[in-house]
């Protein structure tokens, strides 16, 4: 057997791994394995692109792979759950780095001979720069190390149009004569700068959608990569994140009401609003002691998990207060909202690692029609997911997201510490209205503090 045939049978098992580790991907219950078998995939697929005959020497690679799997574990073993999303937007940003620094070094070395090969190059630089610069912001907002509400400034638009048109025309002279490194610098420095442009101008609750825009662009720019340097591995796994990605962002403008270019480039004037509009009643609050009254008798309970749950780790306390609920007679669902927590599918790793049933667990769209009968809603943790501003306030910045229909239960009960806003900053009316109660406390202390109630009276 020759070595090329060799190695493009294992990129083909690899190929296979990757696609069946998607599929797994798509249920919690099959999750673990879809992450081992792409794992394995890559693992199979680095060891035969090393023995692939085309490497000369090996001490840098090594040099590679140990910098970056000591710096890779380091980060992934101190990352807490709840700074997941963030880590998830940095390693987009290495994904397209990586794929920049392979571009750059195979335009260095090799040049770019034919027109085909200068399109690749430049499309392969243009996104993979735009996707780093873009991630590094993301990442910025979401782990509040710069503001997460949209930064705008006058002449925005028209920074970001001359942008566009400077790369769009410096590119067309570049594929005219692809010899010329300093267009390839330019080209790749402005691409750079618009990737910051690009994010901060986005914020609150458009963020969902930027992340998996730019988890699309990473398999993009990996996909042209794998063309700039004939891998074909590298290109069906581009392919695979790329189209994953954009199937990730459709849903998450479903879930948002918005449309793409409406996220990218709505929000370029936007101003947030913090304040709810209306005559400003006082939140009611309740002690636990009350609340396990009202729960005690409760028939139906339907449980909202949000970001505050995430932070609190409250999940096992939930799973045991639900289990309670049930054993008094209550029937409970958990509502999941596709945009609540920090990442998409957050709750619903959250709730599996607690043993949660899949079978209580309903989407929006499932238990909106249900809500009105719901004795019990128990907000845990969550805000611009029930804020039913988005359903009338044409001025709220989350108008037309659809939500959780929590006020629509007959008593909501919010689990939070205090009466800040949520990811959006904005305030959240639901709050004041006559049905709801704060309950206020780590959502942990307080759901334990429900449980022992529940174990109390049952003495
Ligand atoms: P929010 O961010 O709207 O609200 C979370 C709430 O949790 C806060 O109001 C906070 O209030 C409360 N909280 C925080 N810590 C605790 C704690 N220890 N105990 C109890 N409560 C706590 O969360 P949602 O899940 O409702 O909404 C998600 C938001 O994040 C949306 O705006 C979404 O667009 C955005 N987003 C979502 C992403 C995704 O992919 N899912 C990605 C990026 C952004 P307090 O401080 O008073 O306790």
């Amino acid at each position: 057997m020759n070595n090329e045939f060799f190695v493009n049978l294992v990129y083909i098992v690899s190929s296979i791994l990757f696609a069946s580790g998607l599929k797994f991907l798509g249920s919690p219950l099959t999750a673990r394995k879809g992450n081992f078998l792409s794992a394995l995939g890559m693992l199979l697929a680095i060891v035969a692109t090393l023995f692939s005959g085309h490497l000369i020497s090996f001490q840098w690679i090594i040099l590679g792979i140990v910098i970056g799997t000591a710096l890779g574990a380091f980060v992934a073993v101190r990352a807490a759950m709840t700074q997941m999303p963030e880590m998830i937007a940095l390693l987009h940003g290495c994904g397209a780095l990586a794929s920049v620094f392979v571009d750059w070094t195979a335009y260095h070395v090799h040049g770019a001979h034919d027109l085909t090969g200068a399109i690749t190059l430049y499309l392969s630089i243009v996104i993979g720069g735009l996707t780093f610069t873009g991630s590094v912001i993301a990442w910025g907002k979401l782990s509040e190390r710069i503001p997460g509400k949209p930064l705008l400034f006058a002449g925005q638009r028209i920074v970001n149009l001359g942008l566009i048109i400077s790369i769009v025309v410096l590119g067309i002279m570049f594929l005219m004569n692809p010899a010329r490194y300093d267009l390839f610098l330019i080209i790749l420095g402005l691409s750079l700068l618009f990737g910051i442009f690009l994010v901060i101008p986005i914020g609150g609750a458009d963020m969902p959608v930027v992340i998996s825009v730019l988890n699309s662009y990473s398999g993009v720019v990996a996909c042209t990569t794998g063309f700039v340097i004939h891998n074909t591995l590298l290109i069906v796994v581009g392919a695979l994140v790329g189209a994953n990605g954009i199937i990730l962002s459709i849903i998450m403008c479903k879930a948002m009401n918005r449309s793409i270019t409406n996220v990218l480039f709505g929000a370029f004037g936007a101003v947030v609003k913090k304040k709810a509009d209306g005559e400003k009643k006082d939140a009611k609050a309740v002690s636990l002691e009350d609340a396990f009254l009202i729960l005690e008798n409760a028939k139906s309970a339907v449980i909202v998990p949000g970001y505050g749950l995430a932070v609190a780790q409250a999940q096992h306390a939930v799973r045991e207060l639900g289990e309670l609920l049930e054993k008094n007679g209550c029937d409970v669902k958990y509502a999941i909202h596709p945009v609540a927590g920090r990442m998409p599918g957050h709750m619903n790793v959250l709730l599996a690692e607690a043993n949660i049933p899949y079978e209580q667990l309903y989407e929006m769209d499932s238990i909106n029609p249900l809500m009105e009968t719901v004795d019990v809603c128990m907000i845990i943790g969550a805000n611009d997911v029930v804020n039913p501003a988005s359903r009338h306030d044409q001025s709220s910045p989350i108008y037309g997201m659809p939500i959780i229909n929590a006020d629509k239960a007959k008593t909501v009960f919010v689990l939070k510490r205090s009466m800040n806003t949520g990811f959006a900053g904005i305030e959240n009316e639901l709050f004041y209205y006559d049905n709801t109660r704060m309950i206020f406390g780590d959502a942990k202390q307080t759901v334990q503090g429900l449980v022992a109630e529940f174990k109390n009276a049952a003495k």
